[in-house]
Order: C-alpha cells, then structure tokens, then sequence
C-alpha cells in the first residue's frame, strides 16, 4: 500500500472511531430522554462505525504492531498521560475555574496509573492471566476480583465489565 493510500486510511480510521464512541452517548442520551426509536438509530450507526474501523484497521494491517512493541507503545502514551496531558488539564481546568474538568483529569491521572502498572506487569512477564475486569465508569482495570468499590470513581461492582 502507497503511503498516501495509508494516511488517508488512518484518517478514516480515526473519524469511525470517534462517530462510533459520539454516537454511543448520545444514543445514551436519547435513551434517558425518553426517546427509543432515536437511541436505536445512533445504536446502529455506533455498530456501523465499529465495523467500518476495524475494516479499516484490517486493512492497515502491515501497519500492525507486534504485541510486545504495541505494550511498550502503550506504556509511552500512559506515560505521557501522566507526566504530560493530564498535569496540563488539570493546570488548564483550574486556572479557569472548571473544577469538574480538573477533577476529571485527576481521576484519568489515577486510571492511567493504574493501567501503567499493568503494562509494566505484562512488560515484564510478570501477568499470571488474572481475570481482568473493566469499570465502565472510569476506566479502571480490576484483575482477579470485582472490587466492592471502584478505588477511583466509587462505582458499584454491577458496573464492571469482564473483560477476560
Ligand atoms: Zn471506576
């Protein structure tokens, strides 16, 4: 594949992913608002965004990285996270007064943490294969156990997700 054909390919890639993840909350939203024909739509148009990026992805495959690379890739962008966007948020959110938006940015500094440090696990070949468990909420990851609270957000255990 030409290098042109590729960028424009990650550029679809990226606009699918973010119409599918917009189209899941304001599906939500609809729902909450008493509207169900109109949530079942952006449901729809969500699982045709999914589609359409993983097609997407499939055919960047060569693009792919190795497990191992794609861990060390991934602990550099949680890494980033913490040392980096995340402090600049929370500084941003503060000096203008947006409270919730820095306290959001605490609780993502707190998941990110916590996700470093299961990449640094399976980076050194320390994962067992625990039973992983995601909080939907936050984005906390459990291994093992459900948690009876979430340790970032306080969530309910209903509200994990197994992911295992
Ligand atoms: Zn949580």
């Amino acid at each position: 594949m030409e290098e042109r054909t590729r960028k424009e390919l990650s550029e679809i890639f990226v606009e699918e992913s973010v119409r599918g993840a917009r189209c899941e909350l304001v599906a939500l939203r609809a729902e909450q608002q008493g509207e169900p024909e109109t949530a079942a739509l952006f449901r729809a148009m969500q699982a045709a965004a999914e589609v359409q990026a993983r097609r997407v992805l499939l055919q960047l495959r060569g693009a792919l990285p190795e497990s191992k690379e794609f861990v060390r890739e991934l602990a550099g962008y949680t890494g980033e996270c913490l040392r980096k966007f995340l402090p600049r948020l929370k500084t941003a959110a503060e000096d203008v007064g947006d409270h919730r938006e820095a306290e959001l940015a605490g609780r993502f500094r707190r998941v990110a943490a916590n996700h470093a440090s299961l990449l640094k696990k399976v980076a050194e070949g320390r994962s067992r294969g625990e039973e992983l468990f995601v909080c939907t909420v936050c984005g906390f990851i459990a291994e093992s156990d459900i948690p009876e609270h979430c340790p970032v957000c306080k969530a309910v255990p209903k509200r994990f997700a197994v992911n295992a």
